[in-house]
């Protein structure tokens, strides 16, 4: 389907999303010859309000986005791109012109909603209740479903081990919260290996 260049000023919404973490990274306009010139050089460029002119992502800085997907919305008037991004894409430096936090997924709620119900001291809670046991209980547990998990890998059962790597996960949130730590923290330090 081709997109619905007509509306208004000639200009589309482009929502830059980053192909691998899908952070959303910033929100462009494009007019038909942007569109044409993104697709011919599989990178993003724009029309600028601002500069009255098309703009390159990162013709200056060199922090380029690459496209790696561009899908159309359900009536033909807002583009998304997933790209890959060779470097900020924000001119203040940042990853994001948006705060990080939209990034983040599923693993993230149940992490907020873990220490909800900690926090709160919620007494029909089985989070909590494990939780108030102490750490070497929670710790006890995270092994137990380990070994679960380790025994499913031997079979293939994909059930099995999906609900005992789920189970994991799930246990692993809590041991970390009794430790005093995030996800937030884990995911610092595996960066800092990458
Ligand atoms: P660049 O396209 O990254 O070479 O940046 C060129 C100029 O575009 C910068 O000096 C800013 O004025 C502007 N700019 C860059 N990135 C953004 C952005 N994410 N949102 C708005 N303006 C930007
Ligand atoms: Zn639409
Ligand atoms: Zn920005
Ligand atoms: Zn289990």
């Amino acid at each position: 389907m081709d997109i619905d260049f007509s509306k208004g000023d000639g200009l589309v919404p482009v929502i830059i999303q980053n192909n691998s973490t899908l952070q959303v990274l910033m929100l462009g306009y494009m007019n038909a010859e942007a569109f044409q010139k993104t697709k011919e050089e599989n990178k993003v460029t724009f029309f600028s309000r601002s500069k009255n002119r098309l703009w390159t992502k990162g013709e200056e800085s060199g922090n380029f986005l690459v496209v790696k997907d561009i899908q159309i919305d359900c009536d033909n008037d807002t583009i998304l791109v997933k790209a890959e991004p060779k470097g900020p894409t924000c001119h203040t430096g940042s990853t994001s012109c948006f705060k990080e936090e939209t990034a983040k997924g599923f693993v993230y709620e149940l992490q907020k909603t873990i220490n909800e119900r900690i926090d709160s001291d919620d007494q029909n809670s089985y989070t909590n209740t494990l939780y108030k046991r102490g750490i070497n209980k929670v710790a006890q547990k995270v092994g137990e479903e380990a070994v679960e998990l380790v025994i499913e890998a031997k079979d293939d059962d994909a059930n099995l081990f999906t609900n005992e790597a789920a189970d994991l996960m799930y246990h692993y949130l809590i041991l970390l919260k009794a430790k005093g730590f995030t996800l937030e923290d884990i995911e610092a330090v595996l960066k800092s290996r990458h």
